[in-house]
């Protein structure tokens, strides 16, 4: 069986956990305005034609046997869409790279033997592979069949898919896929019909079906004057929320316009020209006030030192609202990341995102994740009977933030914690209290012990070196914690 895919991209670190290859499939039954990859759409092979690499000679209009390409002083070069048959012939003469074949036709094997040369690092990384497109389910069977050869040697596997696919596709698909990221680009049928071509009525189904077997990543591209009202980002959400445990969080995708130029490649018109992306602007913004005010030097002195760490700041519209921090391991150092989400929206500037000073804690928070939850997770047996004793008290609070078990709400605290003694050391009690009621009021009611007890750690730093060496002072806490 051959599927037909346009491309593979190596060590991705989006798209799924850990390090990750991305496939490409070449196909997708929906016809977005503002499709950003457009050479992926049709179900078969295109030429591109790239007109600042054409020097206009000719060879491949002689070379066509299909007559389908013209040249001219006026146009330059035009390919007749309904007469190419994509033999690629003309590709092979142009010496200029002006002509370019999109879509290979691969066999499952071999493309399970190109990727699996990246099995080292998934295994290192606890990555794997994410088949997007195009749309993947589009050929489900070839990607069946596939991700079903990497689940036999346990390569961790993920789709992105825009969720119009018959559900018995689906549903067989996802017997070998771990992780499903599900597109929702608006939620009026009507709307949706007129900016995708197709009603969303199978696509939500779907995705309610998806969330019953699969974890689940909603993402919804935000496209300005098209589906980016309050109205839709809500229904969206709240639609999402219902979507149960399963539902792993909802990422804002923003606009961009960098499928432009191929669309010119591909002689088709672009519909959304007069629609600007979100501006940079923010991004220095940031980049300078996190400059300016965030301490790092802190995660040394408070955690105990470490000289393998590189910090790694991501601005990431794409989160939505929400902030992450991970680590990974790459070629012996440890890159922590603090991805920020947008808190604020500028809406009426086309969406691009706005922070204040206050984003500095949200920094030293991801930060403190990469410290913190290998500490606590090393304990997590022994934190057990509080975790399991006290999450369902403020269960409803902890999930409304998209902390779903007793695991994550003792990461989450310890974090918060911290957080609250990075303020009293660099920005004065008055703030730290401050950041400690409103912990408090999230739900972890024992931040105000928890942060005095880390107080006494920083006083007696000659017993214990690093946090790590205090941990079992904070397990008694929690063993003995008896607050509200
Ligand atoms: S062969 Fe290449 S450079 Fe020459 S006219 Fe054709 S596309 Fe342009
Ligand atoms: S791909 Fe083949 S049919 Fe199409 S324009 Fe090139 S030579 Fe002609």
């Amino acid at each position: 069986m051959k599927g037909l895919i346009y491309d593979m991209q190596r060590f991705a670190i989006h798209d799924g956990p850990g390090i990750r290859t991305l496939v490409y499939m070449k196909g997708c039954p929906l016809k977005c305005l503002w499709c950003s990859s457009p050479q992926t759409q049709k179900p078969f092979s295109e030429i591109l034609h790239i007109e600042m690499n054409c020097k206009k000679c000719g060879r491949c209009v002689e070379v066509c046997s299909n007559n389908a390409i013209t040249i001219s002083d006026k146009d330059g070069v035009k390919i007749d869409r309904e007469l190419c048959t994509s033999c690629g012939d003309c590709v092979e003469t142009c010496f200029n790279q002006a002509l370019k074949l999109v879509g290979n036709n691969i066999t499952v094997d071999e493309l399970f033997q190109e990727v699996n040369k990246d099995a080292p690092f998934f295994r290192r990384s606890n990555g794997g592979i994410t088949v997007g497109g195009g749309e993947p389910t589009m050929q489900h069977e070839f990607v069946t069949a596939f991700l079903k050869k990497c689940k036999k040697i346990y390569i961790n596997t993920a789709i992105e898919t825009c969720g119009y696919v018959k559900w018995k596709y689906l549903k067989e698909l996802l017997n070998y896929v771990d992780l499903v990221y599900f597109d929702i680009k608006h939620m009026d049928p009507q709307v949706h019909k007129e900016l995708t071509g197709v009603s969303n009525g199978l696509i939500l189904e779907n995705a309610e079906k998806v969330s019953i077997l699969r974890p689940i990543i909603i993402r919804i591209p935000l496209i300005p004057g098209c589906n980016d009202s309050d109205e839709n980002v809500i229904a969206t959400a709240n639609f999402a929320k219902k979507l149960g445990d399963n539902l792993q969080r909802i990422e804002l995708l923003p606009y961009h316009k960098f499928g432009m130029q191929t669309y010119r490649q591909l002689d088709r018109e672009y519909k959304l020209k007069e629609v600007e992306p979100p501006s940079d602007e923010f991004m220095e913004r940031l980049k300078k006030l996190i400059e300016e005010k965030a301490n790092l030097g802190w995660f040394d002195e408070f955690f105990g030192p470490r000289e393998d760490v590189d910090f790694c700041l991501v601005i990431s519209i794409l989160n939505g609202p929400s902030s992450y921090g991970s680590r990974i391991r790459l070629e012996g150092r440890t890159k922590i990341y603090s991805i920020l989400g947008a808190w604020r929206i500028d809406w009426l500037g086309w969406g691009s995102p706005k922070f204040t000073p206050s984003v500095v804690g949200t920094v030293v928070h991801e930060f403190g994740h990469s410290y913190c939850n290998p500490l606590v997770d090393k304990h997590m047996d022994d934190l057990r009977p509080f975790g399991e004793k006290y999450f369902p008290r403020v269960e409803e609070k902890m999930k409304s933030q998209a902390y779903g078990n007793w695991q994550t709400m003792m990461r989450e605290s310890l974090v918060r914690a911290c957080e609250v003694r990075y303020a009293m050391a660099n920005d004065g009690e008055k703030q730290a209290e401050r950041i400690a009621d409103y912990h408090i009021g999230r739900g972890f009611h024992w931040t105000k012990e928890l942060s005095e007890l880390l107080g006494h750690y920083e006083k007696q730093r000659e017993r214990y070196e690093t946090l790590d060496t205090f941990m079992p002072e904070i397990v008694t806490l929690f063993q003995n914690y008896d607050g509200p």
